[in-house]
């Protein structure tokens, strides 16, 4: 079984993304630049955020990072949005999700110009990546559309089992994996026997939060198996898939942690660089 390496194939991204950086600031005279939106002082999203803003300096690029408290108003946040959006030194813009209950999550997703949506969430960039169009992409499944790629180069008429349909993750991989000519089927918490479903698939990815969902008989040999869950519980952070028994079975599995969750800052860094490099033609 090959064990996916996501801090490894992670810190190759990023020293592909630095030098990138470096080639854009000698052909530009300047850099891509980051700027995250934190509110409140949720533990995890300031772990999180802190991790961007080291990940962004370590390949270059400007970072900011504006902090509100949780009392803030809706509409502090959509003016500095405004303001950001009209900022060129500004490529990426990012609103730490969750937000505070009194502000609108879509409001502010919405308000973000598309060009500088580097989490891939405003529906504009939805419908492009939908339509198979040039758009960013929500960056968890596309650490996971790398890795799967790492594995497997050629996806075409691979039969793939998403578990989980959220706009964050399971919708969005689905999307990448139909580009790739996949075979594609998104299941869900109404999906009557998750069981069969995976057993007949080369690719699944799990993205569901429940510790330890998929058992080793439901994989088939062969299968790539992707892990995006982080839960918490006893024996402390487990995935979704119940790792000592798929990897019996599995072709190629990630660990968690160490899988998927690097990849979804080096994804951002990308995304960044991706969307400075559109707004220069
Ligand atoms: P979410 O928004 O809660 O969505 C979970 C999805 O799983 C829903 O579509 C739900 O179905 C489905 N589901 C629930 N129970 C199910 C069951 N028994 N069988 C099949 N499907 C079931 O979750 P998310 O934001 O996508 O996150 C999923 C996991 O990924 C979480 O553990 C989260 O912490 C983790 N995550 C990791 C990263 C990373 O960087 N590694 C990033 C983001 C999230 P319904 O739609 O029918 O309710």
């Amino acid at each position: 079984m090959i064990l996916i390496d996501g801090k490894k194939a992670a810190a190759e991204l990023r020293e592909k993304l630095k030098k990138e950086v470096s080639d854009l600031k000698t052909k530009y005279n300047k850099v891509p630049g980051l700027t995250v939106i934190l509110i409140g002082d949720l533990t995890p999203s300031q772990i999180y955020v802190r991790n961007k803003e080291k990940s962004a300096n370590e390949v270059g690029l400007k970072s900011d990072v504006i902090k509100y408290p949780d009392t803030v108003e809706e509409k502090t946040i959509l003016n500095k949005i405004n303001e950001l959006n009209n900022d060129e030194t500004v490529s990426g813009i990012l609103v730490q999700l969750p937000l505070p209950k009194h502000i609108d999550k879509q409001k502010v997703i919405n308000k973000i110009d598309p060009s500088k949506d580097v989490d891939g969430f405003h529906p504009m960039n939805v419908g492009n990546l939908s339509s198979g169009y040039e758009s960013s992409i929500p960056c968890t499944p596309l650490g996971c559309y790398l890795l799967i790629k790492k594995i497997e180069p050629n996806l075409s008429g691979k039969k793939a089992v998403i578990i989980g349909r959220s706009n964050l993750n399971g919708k969005p991989m689905a999307q990448l994996l139909l580009k790739e000519n996949c075979t594609v089927t998104v299941t869900h918490s109404k999906t009557k026997d998750l069981k069969a479903e995976c057993l007949e698939a080369d690719i699944v990815v799990a993205a569901v939060g429940i510790p330890e969902l998929v058992k080793g008989d439901w994989i088939k040999k062969n299968t790539i198996v992707i892990d995006v869950g982080i839960n918490k519980t006893d024996k402390g952070i487990v995935g979704d898939v119940a790792f000592d028994e798929v990897s019996k079975n599995a072709k190629a599995l990630t660990p968690v942690p160490g899988g998927v969750g690097p990849m979804t800052i080096a994804c951002l860094l990308k995304n960044t660089i991706d969307c400075f490099k559109r707004s220069q033609v």
